[in-house]
């Protein structure tokens, strides 16, 4: 049994994450949405997180299992 209760998930800082919708669909067995600044631009250079390097400006966390939480075209409005 999975119990899920926000009294039993902690939220810890300083994650040093990778995370894109980059990879080519043939090396994962699941459907990946595209990255809507990577669309605009044509490219894949756009990554949500990369590990010790960089956060997207529109990156907005991710909700379980596996979605990105987007603001493009707008700033995730809790960065300054
Ligand atoms: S946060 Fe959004 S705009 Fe930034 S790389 Fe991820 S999907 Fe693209």
């Amino acid at each position: 049994m999975v119990e899920r209760s926000n009294k039993i998930i902690k939220k810890l800082d300083g994650a040093n994450m990778d995370i894109d919708l980059v990879t080519e669909e043939s090396k994962i067995s699941w459907d990946q949405d595209k990255c809507p600044w990577n669309q605009k631009d044509e490219t894949n250079e756009h990554k949500c997180a990369e590990k010790n390097v960089s956060i997207c400006p529109y990156f907005c966390g991710i909700e379980y299992l596996d979605k990105v939480l987007c603001s493009y075209p707008q700033k995730n409005p809790s960065i300054d």
